[in-house]
């Protein structure tokens, strides 16, 4: 086998697969490797490895699963330079600082802080007939199910906080992403216990098959919402416990008395990092009529600034757009933003040749049915939206009139104003001048359409344990 074959990890041996599928790298549409097509009984022997190797996982000192994963972040460090190199041909996102060594630094410390926590048993209640105390316990296997905007990240937020709380993994990467997931895997395994990560790897009914599945005792999921959907239905039948992420549409408002030159490079990373494609990115941006010729003109400045082209290449800052399905969706977004009657500020058409490239596309004078309003575009194209300087309270109905409930933003000087602001709008988090400034220790989750459970923090560790109350009685 060429080192183009990628093999999935299971009993920490690896799987190589009678059949495999291509990786394609969306920036010149060349093959970057191949991943196995996980058969049903390689499923089965995925899940019931995971099962077995977490009985000893979970019987183990909390130091030493804790050392053990420092010593993964450690791993991960060394491993760093080649592992955003494969992150970049498979993904798209740049080489550089906010590209794949980005994703790394994000993967690492996210490694850093799970492993460092402890969560405490707490006495819930006290006096003199009766002791009880909470104590979070291991589920036992995970299924943690990943999706292809920031593959390597997104599969250490589900795999490392499970396998603090004394639970075993098995992950089911995006067939668009496997392959740096699987050298992750193969990292794992080099210093964890076999068993206790595996992967499998095909399309999404090798992620049913994993989800339905009655040995699997808690779901991570990260998606799209009609995968979610799919994914809560299909965990019905067992019970299984399932956090959801499933995405936005978030808005972020400009007030008033922001000075959008100051704001620009904030409000544009935060719409265009990973080319758009990150669930807790500015999707609708509002500004008041006054700002909204000098809000605009900054962001095209901006968009005018970064290169746009194959992530390896030097000076990149942006890249494709992940693969041909989202690509088609987000231009179908413009066409049909360009029908309503937008004015296109700068990009719109996409250059000729290989790769899915789609240039910053800012949008203005949309109606708000526009469906690159009313939809997730997940992708390099944003629409700007005015309202009128006197009337905040429109701006605000019309940033929460939307089924998503991911992230949102407010933009001002005032701290008063952007605090009042904030508490009104309806996410499972609001950003005051700056958006999608996620942190390791700080638990996220979405509102609404976006799903439920947190991530990060005690409360990610809390999400993948079982609580569990010992009661005494004292009399
Ligand atoms: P999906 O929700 O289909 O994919 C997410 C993961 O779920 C992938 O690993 C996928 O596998 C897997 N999957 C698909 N079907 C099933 C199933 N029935 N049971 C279990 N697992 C399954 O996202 P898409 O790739 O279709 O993207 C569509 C939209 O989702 C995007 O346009 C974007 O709006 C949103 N999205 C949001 C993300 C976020 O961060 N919240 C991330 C990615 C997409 P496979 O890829 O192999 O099919």
């Amino acid at each position: 086998m060429s080192d183009r074959y990628y093999p999935n990890y299971c009993d920490g041996q690896k799987i190589s697969g009678e059949s495999h599928f291509s990786v394609i790298n969306p920036a010149t549409e060349q093959l970057v490797g191949y991943a196995p097509t996980s058969t049903d009984t390689e499923i089965e022997q995925a899940i019931a490895s995971a099962k077995t190797a977490q009985i000893d996982w979970a019987a183990r000192p909390d130091q030493e699963r804790k050392d053990l994963l420092m010593a993964v972040a450690e791993k991960l460090q060394g491993e760093s330079a080649a592992l955003a190199k494969l992150i970049t041909e498979e993904q798209g996102k740049p080489l550089c600082p906010l590209g794949s060594p980005f994703e790394m630094q994000a993967a690492i410390g996210w490694t850093q802080v799970p492993a460092s926590l402890d969560i405490a048993p707490e006495i819930v209640f006290e006096d003199e007939t009766r002791k009880d105390v909470l104590h979070y316990q291991a589920l036992g296997v995970v299924a943690a199910i990943a999706p292809w905007n920031w593959p390597l990240m997104i599969a250490i937020w589900q795999i490392i906080p499970a396998l603090r709380m004394g639970n075993a993994v098995v992950i089911k990467p995006s067939e668009y992403t496997p392959l740096a997931t699987l050298e992750l895997v193969r990292l794992l395994n080099e210093i964890l216990p076999a068993g206790l990560v595996n992967s499998v790897t095909g399309a999404g009914d090798v992620g049913q098959k994993l989800i339905s599945h009655p040995d699997i005792d808690k779901v991570m999921f990260t998606g799209s919402e009609s995968t979610g959907v799919k994914i809560m239905q299909h965990c019905a039948p067992n019970v299984t416990r399932v956090t959801l992420e499933l995405g936005g549409n978030d808005p972020a408002i400009i007030l008033p008395d922001a000075n959008p030159e100051a704001i620009a490079e904030g409000l544009f990373w935060g719409s265009f990092l990973n080319m758009g494609q990150t669930c807790a990115c500015i999707k609708r941006l509002y500004v008041p009529e006054s700002l909204m010729d000098e809000a605009c003109d900054a962001l095209v400045k901006l968009a005018n600034q970064m290169p746009m082209g194959n992530g390896l290449d030097e000076g990149i800052m942006l890249g494709p757009i992940q693969n041909k399905m989202q690509y088609d969706k987000v231009m179908s977004l413009i066409a049909d933003a360009k029908q309503a009657g937008g004015t296109v500020l700068c990009g719109g058409e996409s250059p000729s040749g290989p790769g899915y490239f789609v240039p910053v596309t800012l949008i203005r004078d949309l109606p708000d049915t526009a469906r690159l309003v009313t939809e997730e575009q997940f992708g390099t194209a944003l629409p700007i939206l005015s309202y009128p300087d006197d009337d905040l309270e429109q701006a605000i109905h019309r940033a929460n009139n939307s089924p998503a409930g991911l992230g949102a933003s407010v933009w001002g000087t005032d701290p008063d104003q952007t605090e009042s602001v904030a508490a009104r709008l309806n996410a499972g988090t609001v950003w005051i001048n700056q958006h999608g400034a996620i942190h390791p220790m700080v638990p996220f989750g979405g509102a609404k359409g976006s799903g439920f459970g947190l991530e990060f923090g005690v409360e990610g560790l809390k999400a993948v344990s079982q609580p569990k109350i010992i009661s005494r009685n004292k009399a």
